[in-house]
């Protein structure tokens, strides 16, 4: 499992939380994504 070097959180308590521990954790990719689908997700809207 991925988490987070600096502060020890892991990707599933961030994705489940939806909050991260440090800026570290934008670091790893699987929150990188939850973040773009998030705040992201609304400007390409698939059919
Ligand atoms: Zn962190």
């Amino acid at each position: 499992m991925n988490k987070c070097s600096k502060c020890g959180t892991t990707v599933q308590e961030i994705l489940e939380t939806g909050f991260v521990g440090c800026e570290k954790c934008y670091d790893l990719p699987e929150v990188q994504n939850a973040v773009l689908k998030m705040y992201g997700g609304k400007t390409h809207k698939g059919e």
